[in-house]
């Protein structure tokens, strides 16, 4: 179920009423409204939270002076690869296309990546490289995907701590439904550990309407 929460009346007077007379005590803002402390208690924690205001210990609450797109970016910017990812999804070298193809659908996944004896990453399968695959009157069997994948240095690549924006923007420049999450062995090597994909960025999207104040 998707719900948006978005600021009750009562917690936009309370924005107001600490926009024109912060810093401000909570039980001052209770009798601007007639309301008690108490009553006002529940607001006054959900604006703290989502970062509207702010709330210093003794002398009370301050308009942070954010609105709530600024808000939402910088939320946004605090979400990492590690925050959205699945677990990759790989295939030896040497493998046939026929064993790509199966693999693609019994773990139900678009993309996989292909590592060598030493499980480093050496490229990348999608769809349409198996699909373009299968047009000719080749036997499946024997064609290797090292011959029809894309190949490193050509891969998009990301690590656990890279912004998920980033990915995205990654994602909608070179066209692909998903990137490898890496960890570097050396300046060439590359160790797989995760995948972000176009799901988990909706994933992510989805979250941030149904959790956050926008
Ligand atoms: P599909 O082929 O199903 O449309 P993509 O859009 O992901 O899926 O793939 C398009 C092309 O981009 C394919 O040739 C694929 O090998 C390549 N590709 C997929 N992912 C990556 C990636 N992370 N880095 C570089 N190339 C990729």
């Amino acid at each position: 179920m998707v719900r948006t929460i978005e600021l009750s009346r009562r917690q936009q007077k309370i924005i107001q009423i600490v926009k024109d007379n912060g810093p401000i005590t909570g039980e001052h803002i209770a009798d601007q409204l007639d309301l008690t402390r108490a009553t006002l208690r529940p607001d006054l924690a959900i604006l703290t939270m989502a970062g509207f205001l702010e709330a210093r210990p003794r002398v009370g609450y301050f308009y942070t002076g954010k609105n709530g797109s600024q808000l939402l970016t910088e939320k946004i910017k605090k979400i990492t690869a590690n925050d959205y990812q699945s677990m990759p999804v790989i295939v030896n070298e040497e493998a046939s296309v026929y064993d790509a193809i199966c693999t693609m659908f019994l773990e139900d996944v678009g993309t996989l990546f292909v590592v060598d004896s030493q499980s480093l990453l050496v490229g990348v399968l999608s769809r349409k490289d198996l699909l373009r695959a299968s047009l000719g009157q080749q036997d499946l069997n024997q064609i290797p995907v090292n011959i029809i994948m894309t190949r490193m240095p050509n891969v998009a690549m990301c690590e656990k701590d890279d912004l998920l924006i980033d990915v995205a923007n990654k994602i909608i420049e070179k066209q692909i439904d998903a990137v490898p999450i890496v960890k570097p062995i050396t300046d060439t090597q590359f160790e797989v550990v995760g995948r972000v994909t176009k799901t988990n960025i909706t994933k992510a999207f989805i979250d941030l309407v149904n959790d956050e104040i926008v």
